[in-house]
């Protein structure tokens, strides 16, 4: 693995070998190696809290040296394209990009790119790491894949996470499940739609998603109502209450509270999204690790 773009480019194999490195991170088990010669620079082109800052700490861990590069203060403000920019920092002697980008598939634009590029995120398109974290932590929870039901809610159509999951939980072996409204439905994907009320006493992993007000068009937007989201397609502590004893609730985050889900279960005890982001550091880590070492070898 040389680069980290989609998780339609990596093996279940490959998945199961990162999360038992990110796994053996978080535990101690397995030492930090350190890569203090290499450079690697994180470009921000979209708003990011999570996915930067545990990127961040990660590299840290490792050792790398951070090239300090502020989408806002760069050339890319007097019109220099993607390519150009990551051109540059390969000149520079920069080794490794971690890029996130309001454009689909903007790497498809890099195949020229020498170094590598971990994908932070594109457009409605992919979010490996995020699908990776998630992985990790279902794994950390049931130990297998094969047979969980898992019922993600919400804007699948303009969702990289809906996008990500779908795909590699579905070659894991779990069975995968949308409940979206009609608008923002995605037949292209392939997961079965299903009303939540009808499932949510079966599933063993409910994912919520953040309405990405970000990508509608201004309508869309005008349109959106909260309240009739969260009774509709929010889970709301009545839903909670039905959810079996051993399910487990996820969101990506940022969490949009009293609409997705309820403010008071977003810490509830089936909540896993605070373990979401403490593994996506460890699993941040794996995937550079990885990656710096297929290069080095
Ligand atoms: N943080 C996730 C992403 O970047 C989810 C979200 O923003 O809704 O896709």
């Amino acid at each position: 693995m040389r680069n980290l773009l989609s998780m339609e480019h990596l093996t279940t194999t490959e998945i199961a070998q990162l999360i038992r490195k990110a796994s053996e991170f978080k535990s101690g088990a397995r030492p930090f190696p350190q890569y203090n010669d290499q450079f690697v620079a994180n470009l921000f082109f979209e708003n990011s809290t999570r996915t930067k800052s545990s990127f961040l700490v990660a590299e840290q861990k490792l050792g790398l040296n951070l090239f300090d590069f502020e989408t806002s203060t760069s050339s890319v403000q007097k019109g220099e394209s993607l390519y150009d920019t990551c051109k540059t920092l390969e000149s520079i002697g920069v080794n490794l990009l971690v890029i996130r980008h309001s454009e689909n598939a903007y790497y498809d634009k890099l195949d020229n790119i020498q170094i590598s590029i971990i994908n932070g995120g594109d457009g409605s398109g992919q979010h490996p790491t995020q699908s990776l974290l998630d992985i990790m932590t279902i794994h950390e929870e049931f130990k297998r894949f094969e047979g969980l039901k898992v019922l993600i809610c919400g804007d699948i159509k303009n969702s990289r996470v809906a996008r990500s999951n779908y795909h590699s939980l579905t070659a894991l072996g779990a069975e995968v499940m949308f409940s979206s409204p009609q608008e923002w439905q995605d037949d292209s994907i392939g997961a079965p739609y299903v009303d939540m009320d009808e499932v949510i006493d079966q599933v063993d992993i409910v994912m919520l998603l953040r309405v990405q007000h970000e990508r509608h068009g201004s309508e869309e937007v005008d349109h959106f109502e909260a309240g009739h989201y969260h009774q509709d397609f929010g889970l709301t502590p009545e839903r909670y209450q039905r959810l079996q004893e051993s399910a487990i609730i996820m969101h990506p985050a940022p969490v949009n509270r009293g609409i997705e889900i309820a403010d008071e279960l977003v810490e509830a005890p089936k909540s896993r999204i605070f373990k979401q982001m403490e593994n996506g550091m460890f699993l941040r880590m794996a995937v550079i690790d990885t990656i710096l070492e297929n290069r080095k070898g």
